[in-house]
């Protein structure tokens, strides 16, 4: 998750020490091993917000932190869903489920994503996204340019009869930090970046039904958000909330869920609307697609070593 529709130029170390490698691959090991559990704890009627509970609990048994809350994607929605609190809304029947996961350790971010099908229709589109992951994984190299990567991406998602998401993409990550650096396109595209030795990115091919648009577009509801900037607040609980939040998520994107009892119930709502009003903090709408078509999604971070990639999740 966290896809930028624009790109946001950081220069980010493309190596790490031993020391932050270890945490990395700690990272991925703990994140694979809540994604496999996730996948077989989803169901058809469940409520979305047990989903996300969930994911997000076992990442912290596990001994992570979550890098981002748990996305749960339904259908033509492609990204940034995750439960409001006290979130009503439950898996439909018969739908495509992205569940989209992320751990820190110290920082060190790891991402990974599942499309679990709930419709046999759709069995071959999530089988697309898989399979359009696995050939970027098989051949992603140093100094390859991320624009031929991108056109093998396209290409095995149009010899299967499916379309890719071109305005979605994956992501370097880096300490603190989901999405930053290079882009990695999912469609040829005109750049001249290149995938770095040494450097981590999330893969994250995005597919739809040929007919589609094969774009998203930003939907009504957020539920995503983010700190920006340290900002005095008249509201004495507006204050308070804005200091937990730099003080636990720093740069990494939270849920409202995660702020429950921070402040006094009855004064939390102004109090999170004066942070989003004065732009203390931001908002990540969710992504759908324009013609309301189905999305699936799968997704690995992996780590850029001589003959290709180490998969971190
Ligand atoms: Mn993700
Ligand atoms: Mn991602």
């Amino acid at each position: 998750m966290l896809l930028a529709l624009i790109k946001i130029s950081v220069t980010l170390m493309s190596s790490y020490d031993k020391e932050a490698l270890k945490k990395f691959r700690l990272s991925g090991k703990i994140l694979r091993k809540v994604r496999e559990e996730i996948k077989k704890f989803v169901q058809e009627d469940m409520l979305m917000i047990d989903v996300c509970e969930k994911a997000e609990k076992l990442i912290r048994e596990n001994g992570g932190k979550p890098a981002f809350p748990c996305n749960v994607s339904i259908n033509e929605i492609a990204a940034h869903y995750t439960s409001p609190p006290n979130d009503n809304k439950r898996i439909p029947k018969k739908s495509l489920v992205k569940v989209d996961i992320g751990v820190h350790l110290d920082g060190y971010v790891t991402d990974t994503a599942v499309t679990i099908c709930f419709n046999p229709e759709y069995r071959s589109l999530a089988e697309t996204a898989k399979q359009a992951l696995k050939t970027a994984i098989d051949n992603i190299r140093p100094e390859m340019s991320t624009s031929s990567l991108g056109a093998i991406i396209e290409k095995t998602i149009k010899s299967r009869g499916f379309k890719p998401i071109s305005n979605l993409t994956g992501h370097q990550v880096g300490k603190y930090l989901v999405h930053a650096g290079t882009s990695i396109p999912n469609v040829s595209q005109l750049s001249f970046s290149k995938v770095k030795l040494g450097a981590v990115y999330a893969l994250e091919p995005f597919v739809t039904l040929p007919d589609a648009v094969g774009r998203v577009e930003n939907g009504e509801e957020a539920t995503i958000f983010r700190f920006l900037r340290s900002k005095s607040t008249k509201d004495v609980y507006a204050k308070q909330l804005l200091k937990y939040i730099e003080e636990n998520f720093r740069t990494l994107p939270f849920a409202e869920r995660w702020l429950r009892g921070v402040v006094p119930p009855e004064y939390h709502k102004k109090a999170f609307q004066e942070l989003l009003v004065c732009k203390a903090i931001m908002s990540y709408p969710i992504f759908v697609e324009i013609s309301r078509k189905p999305v699936a999604q799968a997704e690995h971070t992996v780590l850029i070593v001589e003959d290709g990639c180490e998969v971190l999740t």
